[in-house]
């Protein structure tokens, strides 16, 4: 009888926990390892869409998501004064509260622990060197200890650096000249159901959203050009985001106050990655660390999940794993392509500098909002178009059949 293929994933976030379903399924040998001390439970609500959707509902977890979702009722776009110029409620045509939302945290956690049990997790491990024979990848951690693995994915996010031990610089980040960043703040009064939105000048953007642990998520968007900040410490984050508040008006003082307290600060650049090539021999790479498509298109938690369904089941069903690899990068790639082209001015158009930028894009968006014109986009678009119904024109592979 032939051993268990062993496979190490690097990163337990989305991909890699969804990565070792599959692969645990299939027959493998998992390690899944996370460079933080423990599961990172910080982050907004996020997305899953389309074949998202179906691929939640094979893994059994549909209901359990669905039961932890934020309740949010729709999206408010509000001016300084917090008076709501536009509301676009969930289940709308262009609504940005879509049908599934739950906290990265707990989607995360949902994942890891229906992993937990099949594959080995290790905590606050990371990769510091790889080296490739014909017949295996030979992995240095961190506290030099070393072990031989059939393959290594990097699921390391954005940011991978597991990604750069494979391939170098060879992937090229897409910078969109914004950070963003994401907290967890008290809620207060005036925190409803509803997610506001508002544009400050200078090109900052504050996003305030109901969660369903009592307290408020907030995201602030900023421009940095030239990668302006790159904090790494959670003083020199607090910092950031503090002169980023400063003269903000609405709610950003309320922020400010908080943030000395606030201890899951996460900040990145809005970037996209684009990869000539998602595998290297026997190591390759799924989700953001392969194609990072940014939190504008709300698409990173799809596809970090559809990935890892297609490269677990090209895995299993090719056997040989070069063959495997470009079969799942065939697939794989039109469906990136797609979800990473960005609209013409996005992401600019969203983060006007002056005031009068302001009130030009205020009364764009209340237009936009306006009974008339969500009509005719509705009657243009055939909606009502549930999540569930959009397959966003990708067919997903069917591979369990084939499970013993
Ligand atoms: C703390 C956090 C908060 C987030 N909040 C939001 C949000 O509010 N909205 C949004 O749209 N997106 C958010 N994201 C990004 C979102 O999760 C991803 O875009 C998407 O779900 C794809 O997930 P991923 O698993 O590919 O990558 P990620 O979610 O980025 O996960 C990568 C994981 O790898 C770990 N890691 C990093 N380096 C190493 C290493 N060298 N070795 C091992 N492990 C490593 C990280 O700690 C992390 O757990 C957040 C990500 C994180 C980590």
């Amino acid at each position: 009888m032939s051993r268990k293929q062993k496979v190490l994933i690097c990163g337990a976030s989305i991909a890699g926990p969804c990565l070792a379903y599959w692969l645990t399924r299939y027959g493998f040998d998992v390690t899944v390892i996370e460079r933080a001390p423990s599961l990172r439970m910080g982050g907004q609500n996020i997305d899953i869409k389309g074949v998202g959707r179906k691929i939640i509902r094979m893994m059994g977890v549909e209901d359990q998501i669905e039961k932890a979702n934020t309740t949010e009722q729709g999206l408010q776009y509000v001016d300084e004064r917090n008076i709501v110029i536009a509301e676009f409620p969930k289940g709308s045509t262009t609504s940005f509260t879509s049908e599934i939302e739950i906290l990265r945290g707990d989607l995360s956690n949902i994942f890891y622990t229906l992993t937990k049990t099949e594959a080995k997790y290790r905590f606050g491990t990371y990769v510091t060197k790889l080296a490739q024979t014909d017949k295996e990848v030979i992995v240095t951690f961190n506290g030099d200890g070393q072990e031989q693995f059939d393959l290594v994915i990097a699921a390391d996010g954005i940011g991978s650096c597991t990604r750069t031990i494979i391939f170098g610089n060879e992937p090229r980040l897409k910078y969109l000249g914004y950070y963003t960043s994401y907290l967890t703040i008290p809620r207060v009064m005036t925190d409803t159901q509803w997610a506001r939105w508002y544009t400050a000048p200078s090109a900052r953007v504050v996003i305030l959203r109901p969660d369903n642990k009592g307290s408020t998520r907030a995201s602030v968007t900023f421009s940095a050009p030239n990668h302006g900040v790159q904090p790494t410490s959670e003083t020199e984050k607090r910092q950031v985001l503090k002169n980023v508040l400063k003269g903000g008006g609405w709610e950003c003082d309320r922020i400010a106050a908080v943030l000395d307290d606030v201890d899951d600060i996460y900040i990145g650049p809005l970037s996209q990655v684009k990869a000539s090539r998602w595998a290297s021999g026997r190591c390759g790479m799924v989700g953001d660390a392969a194609y990072c498509p940014s939190p504008l298109t709300g698409m990173g938690t799809t596809l970090a999940i559809v990935g890892a369904y297609v490269l677990a089941g090209e895995l299993f069903r090719q056997k040989e794993y070069g063959a495997a690899f470009r079969s799942y990068e065939t697939l794989m790639r039109p469906y990136v392509e797609k979800v990473q082209k960005l609209p013409p001015g996005v992401p600019r158009i969203a983060y006007p500098k002056t005031k009068m930028g302001v009130w030009v894009l205020n009364n764009v968006v209340k237009i936009f909002a306006s009974r008339p014109v969500q009509k005719l986009i509705s009657l243009l678009s055939g909606q009502p178009k549930l999540d569930t119904d959009n397959d966003d024109g990708f067919v997903l592979p069917e591979y369990l059949r084939n499970v013993d």
